[in-house]
């Protein structure tokens, strides 16, 4: 006997037949002698119909009310989720997040969990009984319902694994695992049989967004085996290991890119010490997250331009604040431009393979693509470059990492 988290994604519920479909999995693994805890997402496009209406009905809107409102998708398929197993002959009942409860903190539209009460849940599942639990959702400090963040039911499922001790946790969604890249741009993207915890964050937070990066980061936390495959076949899927599992290491697993990032370019800054922090301070005051940085000596050795990125929602309040520190800095312009895509090569490997970066970037100069800014860490590099050539850059970087499925 094993106890599972299985994760069904918008489209693996899509509508009833769908649903009939992955209840129909879930039977079988409950007639195998299986303890199963069910995770479900809204319907596929259910959840961006919900926050159009949020945004139509008032620009600044209230965030405890935008919770109150998305979070209703999952309640639905839950529900619905309970009654096709019940149907079927199998002792099932729905949770939303304030029932069990699932305590998050405050910060509404992307609140974090704090804690699970599983103690109601392991009675039911002692006694035989199938959970199905609402993703995305729980509820906050205030006693209201909060929502975790786009994608969020995956950390729903990844939290509900570690704090039951599953032996693992399958995220079912509509690719059959996880691939060198994007399928859906790259036809030639391979899919992986194992994935590290560590390349799978990378892969998670700079792009990929087959798992939120927080149910990643909580799964090599606790250790919870994890795997993604297909609802719509039997086929096994990709299982995230410890590096340790993975016997021989490609130099690059994966490639990501994200269209969520706005560049600023502060043109002519008096380079005197003190800056970046004059700058960088302000920004971080007003919650804005900084990634990529670079600064270059202009051509007099006194001033310098300092170009960084930002996330593309916070462009405008970026530049405010900038606009803001004019008299105090005293540069002469500040640009920004919102068509660029931030580009990465992933891979534990790059730890003893040499040459990653210089690749990347002669791959890119042979197609005339200029790269704007560069960051690096140990398991990845990133670029920056003009939106127009993503899809051109990742497959050029695809075959040139040897990634091309044969
Ligand atoms: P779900 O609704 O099941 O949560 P998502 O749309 O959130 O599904 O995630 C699955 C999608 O992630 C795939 O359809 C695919 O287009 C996209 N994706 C992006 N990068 C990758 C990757 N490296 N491997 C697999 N899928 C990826
Ligand atoms: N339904 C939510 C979303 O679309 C959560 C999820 O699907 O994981 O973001
Ligand atoms: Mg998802």
């Amino acid at each position: 006997m094993a106890r599972v988290v299985k994760k069904f994604g918008g489209t693996s519920v899509a509508d009833l037949d769908r649903i009939r479909a992955i209840a129909t999995k879930v039977k079988a693994a409950v007639d195998a002698g299986d303890q199963v805890v069910v995770v479900v997402s809204a319907m596929s496009g259910v959840t961006n119909k919900l926050v159009g209406y949020v945004q139509d009905a008032s620009p600044l809107y209230d965030l405890r009310e935008y919770d109150a409102v998305v979070a209703a998708g999952e309640q639905v398929t839950a529900g619905l989720t309970a009654i096709v197993l019940q149907e079927m002959g199998v002792d099932a009942r729905s949770w939303l997040g304030w029932q069990l409860p699932v305590h998050t903190t405050d910060a509404h539209g992307l609140a974090r969990i704090e804690d699970i009460d599983t103690e109601l849940l392991e009675e039911r599942l002692n006694q035989g009984q199938v959970a199905v639990i609402a993703g995305f959702q729980g509820i906050g400090p205030d006693n209201r319902i909060t929502t975790l963040g786009r994608g969020g039911s995956d950390t729903t499922a990844v939290a509900f694994a570690a704090a039951l001790k599953a032996d693992r946790c399958d995220i079912y969604t509509d690719v059959d695992g996880v691939y060198t890249t994007d399928p859906r741009i790259v036809s030639q993207a391979r899919k992986l049989d194992y994935i590290t915890y560590e390349e799978m964050l990378e892969m998670a937070s700079l792009g990929a967004k087959v798992l939120q990066t927080r149910s990643v980061e909580l799964a090599m936390r606790y250790r919870v085996p994890l795997q993604v495959l297909s609802s719509f076949s039997d086929e096994p899927g990709t299982m995230v290991v410890d590096e340790e599992d993975i016997v021989e290491q490609a130099e690059i697993s994966g490639i990501a890119y994200s269209s969520d990032e706005a560049k600023i370019t502060i043109e002519h800054v008096p380079d005197r010490p003190g800056v970046s922090a004059a700058i960088f301070g302000p920004l971080a005051d007003a919650n804005i997250n900084v990634d990529m940085i670079v600064q270059n000596v202009g051509p007099e050795g006194d001033s310098t331009d300092v170009t960084f990125t930002v996330p593309r929602i916070d462009m405008d309040r970026s530049v405010k604040v900038i606009k803001g520190l004019e008299d105090e800095l005293g540069y002469r312009a500040v640009k920004f431009d919102d068509h660029v895509v931030k580009v990465s090569v992933i891979g534990v490997g790059m730890r003893s393979h040499a040459g990653i970066a210089s690749k990347m970037f002669a791959t890119l100069a042979d197609k005339g693509i200029n790269i704007q800014v560069i960051s690096t860490s140990e398991i990845k590099v990133s670029v920056l470059i003009a939106d127009e050539y993503t899809e051109l850059a990742v497959r050029a970087l695809h075959t040139a990492y040897k990634l091309d499925a044969a």
